[in-house]
């Protein structure tokens, strides 16, 4: 089986998301595959009457640190459970660059959203400086053993982790099929290097940045990739589908 999420950022309007969903759930009836969407705040309430009865999950793109009180802005992870939604996104590049989101706040969260029964799905990836000056294996392994910190093995069930090289994320530059499949074999040794061999192979792993109906089935079938996590191409709902179609 394989895991095709999509990361809608900041774009679209709820009457706008009604019929992407409508298409969205028509297209992916009798899908195997695992099927998510991460949609703003706003969308989430309506996408999930929209989303009944479908094998499409909902997800958010960030949750709160804490669990609640005078956190101006912020959005918890009960109020994501309250509105039915299944996964959120932990750790997006963009959440961490733009919005200067450390290592420690993304342990904070992942804890955060387990304990509240949301699933996660963790973003982690190298800058092109750092890929350029061959540190990829140091930083990732510092990234993980950080966002990972005090999490037990038995919760990895509930995490799944995407590889976004921040050099390649709405870039339209892909990393080639050789560089996922090395990157990723890498990420796969240093979670068994944190928790079991066991652990390192059953960890699912999913490749984002600049997949696109082109490259979909030559990154999905790449080595040691479960999935992947589509920003910029999951917008049209017929392209998203077909992607997940042409599996
Ligand atoms: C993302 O937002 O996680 C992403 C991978 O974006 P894009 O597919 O547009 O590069």
């Amino acid at each position: 089986m394989k895991y095709i999420y999509g990361n809608f950022k900041m774009n679209s309007t709820v009457s706008d998301v009604k019929a992407y969903l409508m298409t969205l759930v028509t297209n992916t009836r009798d899908e195997k595959n695992e099927v998510a969407i991460a949609l703003p705040y706003t969308h989430l309430t309506t996408a999930k009457e929209y989303l009944e009865g479908s094998v499409v999950k909902l997800g958010s793109q960030n949750v709160a640190e804490e669990e609640k009180g005078a956190f101006t802005g912020e959005i918890s992870a009960d109020m994501l459970k309250d509105v039915g939604v299944d996964f959120t996104l932990i750790g997006h590049s963009e959440r961490r660059n733009i919005y200067n989101e450390s290592d420690k706040s993304v342990n904070k969260k992942i804890k955060m959203a387990l304990a509240k029964g949301l699933e996660v799905v963790l973003c982690i990836g190298e800058s092109l400086q750092t890929k350029e000056a061959g540190k990829v294996e140091s930083f990732l392994k510092k990234q993980l053993e950080e966002d990972l910190k005090g999490l037990y093995e038995n919760e990895l069930k509930s995490i799944i982790i995407a590889y976004e090289p921040i050099w390649a994320i709405g870039t339209g530059k892909s990393a080639t099929t050789k560089e996922i499949e090395k990157t990723i074999a890498i990420v796969r040794d240093i979670v068994a290097h944190i928790y079991s061999e066991k652990a390192g192979k059953e960890i699912v792993v999913l490749y984002g940045g600049s997949v696109n109906p082109d490259n979909f089935k030559s990154i999905l079938n790449t080595k040691g990739v479960n999935g992947a996590l589509i920003g910029g191409a999951c917008l049209d709902a017929n392209k998203f589908s077909s992607m997940i179609k042409s599996l």
